[in-house]
């Protein structure tokens, strides 16, 4: 990834970014859990209390062993496509078997019965990850809007929404690191009278960590921060707090 310096305020993200705790550790957003090996460089990191660091890491091993799960249809490791994922099935058996004993039947479809809770507390930590790193945002309050699941399911148009580029109005925090990448496009528009006129446009784009596996964007416009993950082209999140 391209390695930014944040500029913006240093008073602004201090500290663990997901408590009010002291920042002891640092903390990989994404977490290498939800990446394969090469590891892209220049990961984004911030700081975490190690209370955090390790209470997470139990629901991210859930996480990923269940998205495995979900995507190859079997808890059997050597079912499973990600080696780094196969590896802690194999390792751990109690969790292999708390998600086997999640697989569920409905009209002749398999799935597995998601623990909500230990999902939300995954996807909000990278949420509040990304505004600290790219946003130079603390968002440690709850969410105004939460949102996640598989993308698929989404109406085609919803998901187009969701995919889609922002094109920003307003000037986020002046030296956070989604500033320094916003990038100037020309596009051509009918104006008023009917001639084409060149409009120049600020984009805030999708900022792909490792190809089909974990991308995000992290928007902070009009009094709204907002973050969209997708994880394995499939789960999707999006969270926002109105600031
Ligand atoms: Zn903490």
């Amino acid at each position: 990834m391209d390695q930014l310096n944040d500029y913006a305020d240093n008073r602004l993200v201090r500290g663990c970014v997901y408590c009010v705790g002291m920042a002891e550790t640092r903390d990989h957003v994404p977490s290498k859990c939800l990446l394969d090996s090469p590891y892209p460089t220049n990961l984004p990191v911030v700081g975490c209390c190690d209370a955090c660091n390790q209470n997470f890491s139990k629901d991210e091993e859930y996480f990923v062993c269940l998205l495995e799960s979900v995507l190859c249809g079997s808890t059997d490791p050597k079912k499973i496509r990600r080696p780094s994922v196969a590896k802690i099935m194999e390792k751990s058996p109690a969790l292999r078997q708390r998600i086997e004993n999640s697989r569920t039947e409905i009209n002749g479809q398999f799935g597995f019965i998601p623990e909500v809770d230990r999902i939300d507390n995954v996807m909000l930590k990278l949420a509040r990850g990304h505004a600290a790193f790219e946003l130079s945002q603390c968002c440690r309050t709850e969410p105004d809007h939460f949102w996640c699941g598989p993308l698929p399911s989404l109406p085609q148009e919803a998901q187009d929404t969701f995919n889609s580029v922002h094109f920003q109005q307003m000037f986020g925090e002046v030296g956070s690191r989604n500033l320094q990448r916003l990038f100037v496009t020309q596009l051509t528009m009918p104006s008023g009278n009917g001639e084409q006129q060149n409009i120049g446009m600020l984009i805030n784009d999708w900022i792909d960590v490792q190809d089909d596996q974990y991308r995000y964007i992290a928007i902070d416009d009009m009094g709204f921060l907002i973050i969209r993950i997708v994880i394995s082209e499939y789960f999707a999140c999006e969270v926002a707090w109105g600031v």
